[in-house]
């Protein structure tokens, strides 16, 4: 496979470069951390920026146009992400509905349902969340219990979600609950799109380590969701989640190759201001995290080849097992570097401690380590099943 841009491909690459300088703030790429530190402060940055994006026709690239998109291939959509990571671009906050939602509203969705809900979420008017996860059901997805009753031409939803990202600051849930209890575990589920702001919905902030209230517990007490909100048929619900989790494992994959990207750029950084730049033993650890981020970009472009012939395939769970290791693996060395200066707040320890601690949780968001390699061991090197 050659990875050099053709002549079309660099002008898109020009034209992205030259767009990002004029919309990010002066100064904003060469900022050693360009980040707030406040909460609420990142939230409204990522908000302005997926407007910005949206407004200059960046959002959903590769989305049709009809829906808000560009058409644009999925080769340029990595020249975008490519280009974003390059100038430290902020991610855009819808990142569930840009990564899961809309994807699988556009594959499931009726024309009314994409006319209704794409354009909103591509401008990020309309924030969405996910869910799945429940106190008694993460990796076993299957055996959620939350349930959701026909009542004319509603379902009345009952039950609990758990690590609900973005469930704050949600407009829309993408809700899987049992309609059908009778049935095979697998085929009693339907994927609903519940509205937030039904006064049977209550969001409880868990705090996670790095203090951010980034996820939540969601309640669904007699929560009303119109029978128009359902996507796919009654009991549809598992093949329509698939879809949801080969793209956050797939598509949502580019753009966690731009986080490990921008955060190797930062360790390169905060070698030099260490001056540790010409030790030839943290020469050698920059080279593996440099290594492993081009693996991981070429993992994606592989994703791709496949994602050009329909739906992300099982191989996004290689792109997500790399990602959390070698994300993990530079929070923990930056740690290393810094030694006690790690712990104190301010420069230069500066964002580490965030990378470091939220790292954490990347083994276990979008597929568990132990889960994802029983997928590739199964489903990419078909080897027997582990159960
Ligand atoms: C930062 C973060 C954000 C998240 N955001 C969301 C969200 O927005 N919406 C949402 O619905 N969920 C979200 N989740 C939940 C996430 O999807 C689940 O935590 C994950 O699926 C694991 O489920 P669990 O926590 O119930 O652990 P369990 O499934 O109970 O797993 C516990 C342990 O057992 C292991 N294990 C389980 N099954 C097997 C097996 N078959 N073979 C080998 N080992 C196994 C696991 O690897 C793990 O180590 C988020 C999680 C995190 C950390």
């Amino acid at each position: 496979m050659d990875f050099t841009d053709t002549a079309e491909e660099a002008g898109f690459r020009s034209d992205v470069r030259e767009w990002l300088h004029e919309h990010l703030p002066a100064g904003w790429t060469e900022h050693p951390d360009p980040r707030p530190a406040d909460a609420k402060e990142g939230e409204e940055l990522r908000r302005w920026w997926q407007r910005e994006l949206y407004d200059g026709g960046w959002a959903g690239l590769s989305w049709p146009a009809e829906y808000g998109g560009r058409g644009a291939s999925l080769v340029e959509q990595v020249i975008f992400n490519e280009e974003s990571a390059r100038a430290r671009a902020p991610e855009p906050i819808n990142t569930i509905g840009l990564h899961m939602a809309g994807p699988t509203i556009i594959a499931w969705g009726s024309d009314e349902q994409k006319r209704r809900y794409l354009m909103p979420l591509l401008s990020g008017e309309e924030i969405w969340c996910q869910g799945f996860s429940e106190p008694g059901s993460g990796s076993d997805l299957g055996s959620l219990s939350t349930r959701a009753v026909r009542d004319g031409d509603s379902y009345i939803v009952n039950g609990q979600k758990v690590w609900t990202s973005y469930g704050h600051l949600a407009d829309f849930c993408i809700l899987l609950a049992r309609t059908d209890p009778e049935a095979p575990k697998h085929a009693g589920l339907t994927y609903l799109l519940a509205d937030m702001s039904d006064p049977g919905v209550e969001v409880r902030p868990l705090v996670q380590i790095t203090g951010d209230p980034e996820f939540n517990e969601t309640f669904f007490t007699d929560a009303r969701v119109p029978a128009t909100n359902r996507l796919g048929e009654e009991g549809d619900g598992w093949k329509v989640a698939m879809t949801t989790l080969l793209h956050e494992r797939g598509t949502m994959a580019f753009s966690l190759q731009m986080m490990s990207r921008m955060t190797l750029d930062s360790l390169v950084r905060l070698v030099r201001t260490l001056d540790r730049a010409e030790d030839p033993v943290v020469r050698e650890r920059l080279a593996g995290f440099s290594m492993d981020v081009d693996a991981l970009r070429v993992t994606n472009l592989r994703a791709l080849s496949k994602l050009r012939k329909g739906a992300p395939g099982p191989e996004g769970s290689m792109a997500k097992l790399l990602w959390e290791r070698v994300q993990q693996g530079m929070g923990e060395y930056a740690m290393e570097l810094l030694g006690t200066a790690g712990q104190v707040p301010g420069e230069p320890a500066g964002a580490w401690q965030w990378i470091y601690l939220r790292g954490r949780g990347h083994s276990i968001e979008a597929g568990t380590t132990e889960v994802l390699k029983n997928i590739i061991a199964e489903r990419v090197l078909g080897l027997p099943r582990s159960r």
